[in-house]
C-alpha cells in the first residue's frame, strides 16, 4: 500500500527531444500543443490504494476499449503554472490550493481522493526532471496539467474500481491567440453550463463538454469566449467556460457572482479578491444579472469587466453580445483597475513583489 511518504520510480525518456528542436518550439511554444519529455504517474485500485508511482516517459497510454471513462466520462483534472522567479529560480503558485480541489473534485465524481502531498510532489518531481522546458519567449511559463480517469474494464454504470492519475506539462506563452487587448464574450441564451446540484463546482472534463457547442456558438458570432447565465432563471451571470468573471463599477468597487454550487472556485478568482481587498478595495460576491450588466454599461456605473483563470491570468473583457445585440465595456480596452490587480498578482507570482500570504512553492 503507497502513501504519501512513497517514492516516485525515475524512468528517464531513453529519447528525449534534441536540444536544438526543443530550443526551436520554446521560442514559441503558444498553448497546449508543446510537451515535455516525462509524465508522472500513479495507479490506484480498491484494496491495493494507490501504488506504482513513477516518472517516466510521456507516451501514448494503452486503453482497453471497455475502460470506464471511455464510456461515463468519470475524470477530473486541474491546472497550474511554474513560473522563472526574478532571482532566476523557478516556483509553482498555491498548488496546495489546486491539490485541495483536486480531492474535492473527486468527492464530487465518486472517485478516489489522490493525498495532496502526493499531488504536489508528483508535479516537483516531473518538474524537476523537465525545467530545461522552460520557454524562452517572453512572459512563458509551464503549464502543469494533473488529471485523473476511470479505467476499470467494466461496462456497469458505478464509480470505477481503478483509477491512472497522470501529470502532463505543456511550456506555454500567451493563451488568446491574438494577444488581443481586450477579449468579446457572447452571453448564451441556448445553453447553461451547470446546474444546481450538478457538477458545476467540480473540475471535471464533462463540464467542457457540455460547453463546446456553447463556445462553438460564441465563435460563430464573432465572439472569442462565452459567458453562462444561471440554470434555474437564465438571469443570473455565472461564469466563462473556464474563467470566473468579474465587475469594476465607477466608485472603485468589485463584483463576482458567489461560488453557490454552479461556478468553479477559481484560485485566480480567489487571490484578486484578496489582493483588492488588501488594497482597500470593496469585493462583493453577489448575484449580478445580465438585465443590470446592461443597463450598468450603458449608464456608465460599470466601468470595466474581466475574466480570469490560471491560463490566461486575467483577461480583459472590451465587448458583450447577445441575440438582443452588442455593448461595450469602457473605452472596449483594458480598464485601468483590471491592469494594476493583474500586475499585482503577476508580480508576486513571479517574485518580484513581496508574498505576503505565502502563495510562492519555490521548486529545484
Ligand atoms: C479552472 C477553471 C476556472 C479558473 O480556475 P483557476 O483556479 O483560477 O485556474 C474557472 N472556471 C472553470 C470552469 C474552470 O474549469
Amino acid at each position: 500500500m503507497a502513501d504519501s511518504r512513497q517514492s516516485f520510480v525515475i524512468e528517464r525518456n531513453p529519447e528525449p527531444v534534441g536540444v536544438a528542436d526543443r530550443a526551436k518550439v520554446l521560442a514559441d511554444p503558444g498553448f497546449g500543443r508543446v510537451f515535455t519529455d516525462h509524465m508522472a504517474l500513479i495507479r490506484y485500485s480498491e484494496g491495493k490504494g494507490w501504488h506504482d508511482a513513477r516518472i517516466t516517459a510521456r507516451k501514448p497510454l494503452m486503453l482497453d476499449p471497455a475502460s470506464a471513462v471511455l464510456h461515463y466520462a468519470q475524470e477530473i483534472f486541474e491546472g497550474l503554472k511554474a513560473y522563472k522567479t526574478a532571482d532566476g529560480g523557478m516556483a509553482m503558485f498555491r498548488p496546495d490550493a489546486n491539490a485541495r480541489r483536486f480531492r474535492q473534485s473527486a468527492q464530487r465524481l465518486a472517485m478516489a481522493e489522490l493525498p495532496e502531498e502526493l499531488f504536489i510532489e508528483s508535479i516537483r518531481q516531473l518538474v524537476a526532471i523537465d525545467k530545461d522546458w522552460f520557454p524562452t519567449v517572453e512572459g512563458g511559463s509551464l503549464y502543469i496539467r494533473p488529471f485523473m480517469f476511470a479505467n476499470e474494464v467494466f461496462l456497469g454504470v458505478k464509480p470505477s474500481s481503478e483509477y491512472l492519475y497522470l501529470v502532463i506539462i505543456s511550456p506555454v506563452g500567451g493563451y488568446f491567440k491574438s494577444g488581443a487587448p481586450a477579449v468579446s464574450i457572447w452571453v448564451s441564451q441556448n445553453y447553461t453550463r451547470a446546474a444546481p446540484g450538478g457538477t458545476g463546482a467540480a473540475k471535471c472534463g464533462g463540464n467542457y463538454a457540455s460547453s463546446l457547442v456553447a463556445q462553438a456558438e460564441a465563435s460563430k458570432h464573432g465572439c472569442d469566449q462565452v459567458v453562462f447565465l444561471d440554470a434555474a432563471e437564465h438571469k443570473w451571470v455565472e461564469e466563462l467556460g473556464g474563467m470566473n468573471v468579474f465587475f469594476v463599477f465607477e466608485d472603485g468597487s468589485l463584483q463576482t457572482p458567489p461560488l453557490s454550487g454552479t461556478i468553479l472556485p477559481g484560485i485566480t478568482r480567489d487571490s484578486l479578491m484578496t489582493l483588492a481587498r488588501s488594497e482597500g478595495l470593496t469585493v462583493r460576491e453577489e448575484p449580478y444579472s445580465f438585465d443590470q450588466w446592461k443597463r450598468d454599461a450603458a449608464s456608465g456605473k460599470l466601468t470595466e469587466c474581466f475574466a480570469c483563470g490560471t491560463a490566461a491570468v486575467v483577461t480583459p473583457i472590451g465587448k458583450v453580445a447577445s441575440p438582443e445585440g452588442e455593448f461595450k465595456m469602457g473605452a472596449g480596452g483594458p480598464g485601468q483597475t483590471t491592469m494594476r490587480i493583474k500586475q499585482k498578482l503577476v508580480d508576486i507570482q513571479r517574485g518580484v513583489a513581496p508574498d505576503p500570504h505565502g502563495w510562492v512553492h519555490k521548486l529545484g
